[in-house]
C-alpha cells in the first residue's frame, strides 16, 4: 500500500474466528478486485483459538489485509470501535467475520454510496428458516421498545453490517462515549441513510459467541446509550406504588375501626411489603445502571488495549530482532494501543515514533 489512502475499508471484528479468516480474506478479496483499492482490517478480540495467528499470515500474504489485536475480549462493539479507528478508507464497511453477513453484497452498499449516501445500513430479511422464531420476535420488541422510549429509530434486523462514509467516521470517532451501540450512534448522527435488504448467511465455522447474557447486555447497553426514560419510569412506579401504599393504609384502618378483622390486615401488610420491596429493587437497579455507566464514564478509561498490530508484524518480520524482543518494544505497543484509542492510526506503514500522545 502506497501513501495514498485506500478507497475502501472493510472492519471485521474476529472473537474466535481462526479458522473463517483465510475463506474470509478470500471472498472480500473477489469482491473487492473491481472496487478499487481496498484494506481489509481484522480486529482480533481476545481470540483464544488461532485467529492471530491466521491474521498474521494473511497479513504477511498480502499487505492489504491489516489487523489490531486485542489483549483480552473487549466485546463486539470495542472492536467495532478499534476498526473504525484505524481505518483509512473513503468509504468503511463493517461486517462479521463469520459469512453470516455475507461479501456479496458489498459492492451493492458502494454503489448507495456513490450514490450519494452517508450511511448505507443492512437489514436482515427474516423470513426464512435461519433466524431462529425467538430471536426474530425478541429482536422485533426489542426495536419497539428502543423506538419508543429512546432517541434512535432502528428498523428491526438491522445488524451491525453497513457501510459508513469517512465523514461519518470521523465523527464517530470523535464520540468519547465508553458504552456505544454502534447501530444506534450511526442512525442518531442524523446523517441521509439507505438500507438495503440481504438474507442472512451461514456461519461457515465456529459458534455464535453472543450467549443469552450478551444479548442482554447489549440490548441494556442499547438502551441506556439512547434513551434516559428508564430513570423516569422509576419515578412513576415509585409513585404508583405509593398510591397503592396509601390505599392499603386506608384499608387497614378502616377494616380496624369497623370490621376488626386482623388477619386480612396482616397479610395486606405483608402484601405491600412485598410489593414496595420490589418496587424499590427495581429502581434501584435501574439508577445502578445508569450509575455504573456514569463511573465508567468519568474513569475515562480506554475501551481496549491493543496488542499487536499489522504494522508491528511488518516491523518484526523485516528482521530487526533487537528491536522485536527488546522489553521497550513491548512497552511501545501498549501505548501504541493507548494512543489507538483516542486517535485513529496513522497509515500501516512502520512508523517508530509513538502514534501521537493521546491521553
Ligand atoms: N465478536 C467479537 N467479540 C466478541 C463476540 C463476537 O469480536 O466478544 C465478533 C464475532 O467474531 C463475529 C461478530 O462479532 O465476527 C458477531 O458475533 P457472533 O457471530 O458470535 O454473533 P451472532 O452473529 O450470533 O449475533
Ligand atoms: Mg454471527
Amino acid at each position: 500500500m502506497g501513501l495514498t489512502p485506500p478507497d475502501v475499508s472493510i472492519v471485521l471484528p474476529a472473537h474466535n474466528e481462526a479458522a473463517n479468516v483465510a475463506p474470509m480474506v478470500a471472498a472480500l478479496k473477489a469482491v473487492l478486485a473491481p472496487l478499487g483499492r481496498a484494506e481489509i482490517i481484522f480486529v482480533d478480540d481476545g481470540s483464544s483459538d488461532g485467529t492471530l495467528v491466521a491474521l498474521r499470515a494473511a497479513s504477511a500474504a498480502d499487505p492489504a489485509v491489516r489487523y489490531v489485536s486485542f489483549t483480552r475480549n473487549f466485546g463486539h462493539q470495542a472492536a467495532l470501535r478499534a476498526g473504525l479507528r484505524s481505518a483509512n478508507g473513503r468509504a468503511i464497511v463493517v461486517m462479521d467475520a463469520d459469512f453470516e453477513h455475507p461479501p456479496e453484497l458489498i459492492p451493492e452498499l458502494i454503489a448507495q454510496w456513490q450514490a450519494g449516501a452517508k450511511i448505507v445500513a443492512t437489514r436482515r430479511s427474516d423470513d426464512e428458516a435461519m433466524v431462529s422464531a425467538m430471536k426474530r420476535l425478541t429482536s422485533r420488541l426489542y426495536y419497539r421498545l428502543l423506538d419508543s422510549i429512546g432517541d434512535v429509530r432502528i428498523a428491526p434486523g438491522s445488524a451491525d453490517y453497513m457501510l459508513l462514509d469517512r465523514t461519518v467516521v470521523d465523527v464517530v470517532n470523535g464520540i468519547d462515549d465508553q458504552d456505544i451501540f454502534l447501530r444506534g450512534l450511526v442512525r442518531w448522527l442524523g446523517f441521509p441513510l439507505v438500507t438495503v435488504p440481504f438474507s442472512r448467511g451461514t456461519r461457515r465455522q465456529g459458534a455464535s459467541k453472543y450467549s443469552l447474557r450478551r444479548m442482554v447486555e447489549l440490548a441494556i447497553t442499547g438502551i441506556a446509550a439512547h434513551s434516559v426514560r428508564p430513570l423516569r419510569f422509576a419515578v412513576w412506579l415509585a409513585l404508583a406504588f405509593a398510591a397503592l401504599g396509601g390505599l392499603l393504609v386506608v384499608y387497614s384502618i378502616v377494616s380496624f375501626l369497623f370490621v376488626q378483622h386482623t388477619v386480612a390486615g396482616w397479610s395486606s401488610i405483608m402484601a405491600a411489603i412485598a410489593l414496595l420491596g420490589a418496587a424499590q429493587l427495581l429502581v434501584l437497579g435501574i439508577i445502578g445502571e445508569y450509575v455504573g455507566r456514569i463511573l465508567r464514564e468519568t474513569r475515562k478509561r480506554p475501551s481496549y488495549i491493543v496488542a499487536e498490530t499489522d504494522a508491528d508484524r511488518r516491523l518484526r518480520s523485516e528482521g530487526v530482532d533487537g528491536i522485536a524482543s527488546s522489553p521497550s518494544r513491548v512497552a511501545g505497543d501498549w501505548r501504541r494501543g493507548q494512543a489507538a484509542n483516542s486517535e485513529p492510526v496513522a497509515a500501516p506503514t512502520p512508523d517508530p515514533s509513538p502514534q501521537g500522545g493521546g491521553e
